[in-house]
């Protein structure tokens, strides 16, 4: 489901220095640490201006929306950091290879995996899971639910897991070392609403009730501070070579006791990108944006999310979605792969195939819903369907296959 938007209004954070005078040094997104800007200096004489050009207006700044934070000039690159301060970054001399750069990314190019066994396109291909959401217990706090009547209600949380529960033995057959960054509903992170409230009321602005702190701690909760605990684990231990982001998209449904059906029903993949220009004036993202540029993950970030949406909208027979919001640019060469900063998406410093298929209060998904998961098929609406997780699946399957075959071969 669509990502609502957080206000994102972290005040500036005052340090007293050591003489006493106060000094901005970072204004951060909510729970996010102050970046550390030294790691800017490994990519000195490393980056080809053109690739930089075209990657901040293709797909990460278009319509020029790092302007004020980014410049580039003829010979260098000119980032601003902390407050008021730039870090200069100069290109790779014209006509130079640039070198490999140390400490940088951890998750390997399909082409660097070497030609894969026939049967075995996945063969030693790292992948984590992330089932979008908590489900349970949860699932009606963090509004990823709904029920008609006295029907099965309808759980994000829940659907994803178990898609991902199905996907997985699916892809260790095709040689695949696959990790899901949830079992079950428990959240990853430690942290609860109670122990969010201060940070979560200092982030509000205007008049600050009681019910507002409560809705904002929450929030804090389900969405910021445990996708963040999922990013430790991507980077910190998992360290795949991708990361499958499983949604179900959603269009309003009004009351969850009382939801409205409606009749459109689509699919698009997320990779990271289209950054607003209000979304780096904050200092984590915007060094996060650049992180994503220079170790270059859109290369495989775009073919991947083209591959395995082509497949999933081959399987399911959903047609595309269409953002008329600025917050998402269509790109790639398909109509299904759009850009869009999101906090999964930008966080795992890995290639993200981020999936939103299925309107949830579609008569057609809703009824399909209703019946659970089964084998075989069975007849929905006039239409032999399999089961929604399957066909999931199966589509995310065969995607990453297709992919992985041809990608290792180049
Ligand atoms: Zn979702």
């Amino acid at each position: 489901m669509r990502v609502r938007l957080v206000t994102l209004l972290s005040a500036a954070l005052l340090l007293v220095g050591l003489n006493g005078v106060e000094a901005e040094v970072a204004r951060v997104s909510p729970l996010a640490p102050p970046p550390d800007w030294s790691w800017l200096e490994e990519y000195q004489r490393k980056l080809n201006r053109n690739e930089v050009l075209l990657a901040l207006e293709e797909y990460y700044a278009p319509g020029g929306s790092a302007a004020g934070y980014v410049e580039v000039g003829p010979s260098s690159l000119r980032v601003r950091t902390t407050g008021e301060s730039w870090k200069e970054l100069f290109f790779l001399p014209e006509g130079e290879a640039g070198g490999a750069v140390e400490g940088g990314r951890f998750w390997r190019k399909a082409a660097e995996l070497g030609v894969a066994p026939a049967g075995k396109p996945l063969l030693g291909v790292r992948i984590a899971l992330d089932p979008g959401h908590l489900g349970g217990e949860w699932a009606q706090m963090e509004a990823r639910y709904f029920r008609m009547g006295t029907s099965r209600p309808v759980t994000e949380g829940d659907l994803t897991l178990r898609v991902a529960k199905r996907l997985k033995p699916q892809l260790e057959k095709l040689g695949a070392e696959v990790v899901l960054l949830r079992t079950s509903d428990r959240p990853s992170t430690p942290d609860r609403p109670d122990t969010l409230r201060t940070a979560a009321a200092a982030d509000l602005t205007g008049s600050i009730s009681e019910e507002r702190v409560r809705s904002h701690s929450e929030l804090f909760f389900y969405r910021i501070s445990e996708i963040r605990a999922r990013a430790r684990l991507v980077n910190e231990q998992i360290r795949p070579d991708l990361v499958v982001c499983l949604h179900f998209n959603a269009e309003e449904w009004g009351e969850p006791e009382m939801p409205q059906l409606v009749v459109h029903n689509h699919l698009h993949a997320l990779m990271n990108g289209c950054y607003s220009s209000r979304e780096l004036a904050f200092e984590d993202i915007r060094s996060e944006m650049l992180d994503q540029l220079f170790s270059k993950t859109a290369d495989e970030a775009l073919p991947l999310n083209e591959t395995v949406v082509e497949a999933l909208a081959e399987e399911s027979g959903l047609p595309p979605f269409t953002y008329f919001s600025n917050n998402a640019r269509r790109v790639g060469s398909g109509a299904y792969v759009y850009a869009r900063n999101l906090l999964a998406n930008r966080l795992y410093r890995a290639p993200v195939v981020f999936l939103e298929p299925y309107v949830m209060n579609s008569e057609p998904v809703w009824k399909r819903v209703q019946l659970g998961d089964y084998s075989g098929r069975r007849i929905v609406n006039g239409v032999s369907c399999k089961s929604l997780v399957a066909e999931y699946a199966d589509g995310v399957a065969d995607g990453l296959a297709r992919y992985y075959s041809t990608a290792r071969r180049q």
